[in-house]
């Protein structure tokens, strides 16, 4: 039996409107035993339920106007340019890692994301930049570990191939990459569960968003971006990352023993995208927001070296180009390109009062947006008018209503950090529309079609998974009302600490056995809550620009 040893699985994006047609046909036998042994229910994300700053508030019980991570870019108020990319050293609060550590926990981590650079931990620390690169605490575990699970970041990377091979190739590229990263989080799990002691091990599987992302269209008829050519072949990848998922869990709760408490959870759900709203587009037609009149100088002439297959591609001869030899498609040539101009250069920020953050819609401040005119005195005033237009919206083709809720920013977040939000967020009544901040459209929506890469999103999906089990759980209990900041005060509980007042969320518990919670009761302690720095025991030497343009296509960039 081991007392008060606890396991976390986190599965990115994962939805129980994937898992239960699945758990019916019985094909998630692992994830199936914790579920019906143990307590369920969805879990509540942030807002916007999005996996930098939902995994965040997971492992440390605060909202993001405590932690201070709201995007995975810094910069949300800087007129649409793009900042730097945020990671741990950016996390302003305490994790469940360190009070666990300071409680002479031994903890074995793998993967969660915003854990990169590692930090000092009494235990096992691997993280995973977005780029994939590996940092490891402590540093000498790093050749071992490498050598004896075979990572190679290289096979799991993000595809950076669009548009340069037919898309068959790349969505072939984004399965086989997000398996690999699924096997090898599976590997140096079962490694360090062997070779180390522990009483609190978490891993982070991340496939699961990335194949839904990309591959909803092939299994969902309905979806304008369906594709009767490739759904043959790819309609079922999303129910096979969760099938592998499920495996790898196997393996590793095989591999963490009996009698652990377990927590299978995912930081957000998901939904297609049928179609796309243009936030600025829409500003723009309501009056806040003013594009430069001059169009030729918004355009720019660049060096680029098109492939020859997008050349073939570009003047309609895709078929011709498919068939030449994969060395001659993929020879460049030099090519003189015209672009757009970055997207604030296309705004005229002198008349602007109002502008697309990539999560929500910024007022363009004086003295905090670089080019800001509006003063703090109009600043309510013009919020409420963006509100009272944005809550009347409805779509320009069926006329139906669209929005659920309009927010203003001190609604969502509390904390010292809340000056970095955007000022106002909204939710669409369906899930299935995506706010981009495009200025160049001739209308504020448009259908999805096969040209998009990413056909589905968890933006306004809050509602992730929650599942647990073990010696002091009940069993067969549904829950109510939980959020991802109740995770974290719950670990501890679990793990024989008290719970440090700063802890937003709660213990679940109702979901702990009678007789436990007696013996038991919560405790709480004083203390400060500030997140020490992460030892940057790796340099951040990841490629920023490619890693951008992948959360670009992925729809969390302007
Ligand atoms: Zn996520």
């Amino acid at each position: 039996m081991h007392k008060n040893k606890t396991v976390v699985i986190g599965i990115d994006g994962a939805t129980f409107d994937i898992i239960y047609p699945l758990l019916q046909e019985r094909k998630l036998p692992n994830i199936a035993s914790i579920l019906v042994n143990g307590v369920s229910t969805s879990l509540r994300s942030v807002v916007p339920p999005i996996t930098a700053s939902a995994w965040t508030s997971f492992i440390t019980g605060v909202n993001p106007g405590s932690h201070g991570i709201f995007d995975f870019i810094s910069g949300i108020h800087l007129n649409g340019m793009d900042g730097k990319l945020l990671s741990s050293v950016d996390v302003m609060a305490k994790t469940v890692c360190d009070y666990l550590s300071e409680g002479q926990k031994k903890v074995l981590t793998v993967g969660i994301p915003f854990t990169y650079p590692a930090s000092e931990v009494n235990g096992v620390m691997v993280s995973l930049s977005m780029g994939c690169d590996i940092d490891v605490y402590p540093k000498d575990l790093m050749k071992p570990l490498t050598e004896n699970t075979g990572y190679d970041k290289e096979q799991c990377k993000p595809v950076d191939t669009f548009g340069e091979v037919p898309k068959e190739e790349v969505l072939d590229e984004v399965i086989k990459r997000a398996n690999y990263l699924t096997e090898k989080v599976r590997d140096i799990s079962c490694y360090l569960l062997k070779n180390h002691e522990w009483d609190f091990f978490m891993a982070h599987f991340m496939s699961t968003d990335t194949i839904q992302h990309y591959f909803w269209n092939f299994m969902d008829t309905k979806h304008p971006a369906y594709d009767e050519r490739l759904a043959d072949k790819y309609r079922n990848t999303i129910h096979e990352s969760y099938r592998k998922v499920d495996s790898a869990i196997g393996q590793i709760l095989r591999q963490s023993g009996e009698g652990c408490n377990v927590i299978i959870a995912s930081d957000h759900g998901f939904a297609p995208i049928y179609k796309f709203f243009y936030v600025n587009k829409w500003l723009q037609d309501k009056g806040f927001l003013h594009v430069r009149n001059d169009e030729k100088k918004m355009y720019r002439f660049k060096l680029a070296f098109p492939t020859i297959y997008k050349i073939f591609k570009k003047l309609g001869l895709e078929s011709v180009g498919r068939i030449l030899p994969r060395w001659l498609r993929s020879i460049s040539i030099p090519a003189i390109k015209r672009c757009p101009a970055p997207f604030y250069e296309w705004i005229d920020w002198e008349r602007t009062k109002a502008y697309a953050s990539p999560f929500g819609i910024n007022i363009n401040l004086k003295g905090r947006e670089p080019e800001g005119i509006v003063t703090e005195h109009d600043y309510k005033n013009i919020r409420q008018l963006i509100k009272n237009d944005l809550s009347k919206l409805k779509d320009s083709a069926s006329g139906t209503e669209l929005i659920k809720e309009v927010l203003f920013k001190e609604e969502v977040y509390n904390g010292p950090y809340i000056d970095k939000a955007s000022d106002l967020f909204f939710t669409f009544k369906e899930p299935y529309f995506l706010q981009a901040s495009d200025v160049m459209k001739a209308t504020c929506f448009e259908e999805l079609s096969r040209e998009n890469f990413a056909t589905a999103n968890h933006r306004y999906s809050p509602d992730g998974i929650f599942m647990m089990n073990g010696p002091h759980i009940k069993s067969d209990k549904n829950l109510h009302n939980l959020n991802i900041v109740d995770i974290a005060p719950t670990i501890l509980y679990l793990s024989g600490l008290r719970i440090p007042r700063t802890m937003e969320g709660r213990v679940i518990t109702e979901s702990i056995g009678d007789d436990y919670l007696l013996s038991n009761p919560v405790e709480f302690i004083e203390g400060d809550s500030k997140g020490k720095a992460a030892v940057a025991s790796a340099a951040v030497e990841c490629d920023e620009s490619d890693i951008k343009e992948h959360l670009r296509r992925l729809g969390y960039l302007g």
